[in-house]
């Protein structure tokens, strides 16, 4: 009989009722570290204090209006993403897969108003993952992601990663647009070198199409940067977030430049929920926090630490990992076992990490994480890589 929750998901046992910064507990107060953060979402661990208080300041006062009306939250929000970042513009969605959406529609429509309607190709990349919804899944293009869900939305290809001549090729006078996540998540936490995204943005500055970066994994001060780009220096056209942004509250946004976003219009796009008052309140609160220069210096000392203790871990058990790869708290351990083993021996060790396609574990912890819990991390990921090796030899 199917279950009443559409089974979708292998769900791990693990049932947790309770957070409290970097750690989840179970019914029966079994404490776990987590180095997941419900996939890079709690950025600011659980239960922050700030983010409990702008939850509960607004839910005691007006929860949803709809964007038929000003949202003050919304506004303050914008405002605060555009002082920061590249964008003059944002849109608020409630999800990566809706911000995906937008970005695509929003490539689409800039070359439709600018009297080039046939530039509709959008060039993405093997290993990509941007979503669930049916043009998020035909970027991706995979046959996991597609399978048994065509036709798939056209005008769609797929570049290996690393394959530069191939990109060239790819490129046409039908491209749109080029997207791209700086540091793969799903596909093994594989970063974009910085020279390869300067590459990309000279690329389409020459040929004239729009740069597309998916920072809803890598961005919100998860690399150390408030945005992954920030590293190379160069900026996107338009940007799809959401994840850390609303900190385990559901929220998304596309942030994009003047030009890039001329073509949407008054009534070419549109959300119930998007933006609405509390999930800005909350994302307000949260970019408050992450936006600061201290805070985001504070991220790439601990992921220093985190990572040398990585790499120790590595050396210590040349058996089970092969390397460290990964850029500030967004971490992969390529794994020599299967990964799925390893993420088990860590529950059994009680570490949450999560896997990730190329056989790699991820650590993806609170950007919160204390120099204690980095401590008691690298000493459960030993247990849990001892408790393989001791299975290997029996
Ligand atoms: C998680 C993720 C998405 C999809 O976000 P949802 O909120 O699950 O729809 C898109 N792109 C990247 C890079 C992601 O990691």
């Amino acid at each position: 009989m199917i279950p009443s929750v559409l089974p979708t998901y292998n769900r791990a046992p693990l049932t947790f009722v309770k957070g409290e910064g970097s750690w989840l507990i179970e019914a029966d107060g079994r404490r776990f570290l987590d180095m997941g953060a419900g996939i890079a979402v709690n950025a600011l661990g659980h239960a922050h204090p700030a983010l409990v208080e702008a939850l509960t300041e607004q839910a005691g006062k007006l929860w949803h209006t709809s964007n038929l009306y000003d949202i003050p939250q919304q506004q303050a929000l914008a405002d605060k993403l555009v002082a920061a970042t590249f964008a003059d513009t944002v849109f608020f969605t409630n999800s990566g897969t809706e911000s995906c959406e937008l970005a695509v529609k929003m490539a689409r429509k800039y070359f439709h108003d600018k009297g080039q309607p046939d530039r509709t190709g959008i060039i993405a990349f093997e290993g990509a993952f941007h979503g669930r919804s049916h043009a998020a899944i035909a970027a991706a293009g995979s046959e996991k992601m597609v399978k048994g869900f065509g036709p798939l939305l056209p005008g769609f290809t797929q570049v290996a990663w690393g394959d530069h001549d191939g990109l060239h090729a790819a490129i046409d006078d039908t491209t749109a647009a080029i997207l791209i996540e700086p540091v793969q998540g799903e596909g093994g936490i594989r970063p974009l070198p910085v020279q390869c995204l300067k590459g990309l943005r000279d690329l389409c500055d020459e040929k004239g199409i729009l740069l597309v970066l998916d920072e809803v994994q890598c961005g919100m001060g998860r690399t150390g940067k408030l945005f992954a780009h920030e590293w190379a220096g160069v900026a996107p056209d338009i940007m799809m977030v959401a994840k850390g942004i609303g900190g385990g509250f559901p929220l998304g946004a596309v942030l994009a430049t003047e030009e890039a976003a001329s073509g949407m219009t008054a009534g070419t796009h549109g959300s119930t929920y998007g933006g609405n008052p509390l999930a800005c309140a909350v994302g307000a609160a949260v970019m408050d926090i992450i936006a600061d220069p201290g805070f985001l210096e504070s991220v790439n000392a601990k992921a220093g630490r985190l990572r040398q203790g990585l790499e120790g871990l590595v050396s210590a058990h040349p058996g089970i990992f092969e390397e460290v790869r990964g850029v500030g708290l967004m971490l992969g351990l390529k794994c020599k076992v299967a990964n799925t083993d390893v993420v088990s021996a860590a529950y059994d060790a009680e570490l949450i990490t999560v896997p990730a396609a190329d056989n790699v574990v991820r650590l993806l912890p609170p950007l919160t994480l204390t120099d204690k819990d980095i401590a008691e991390a690298l000493k459960r990921l030993d247990v849990a890589a001892e408790q393989i090796e001791g299975q290997k030899r029996t």
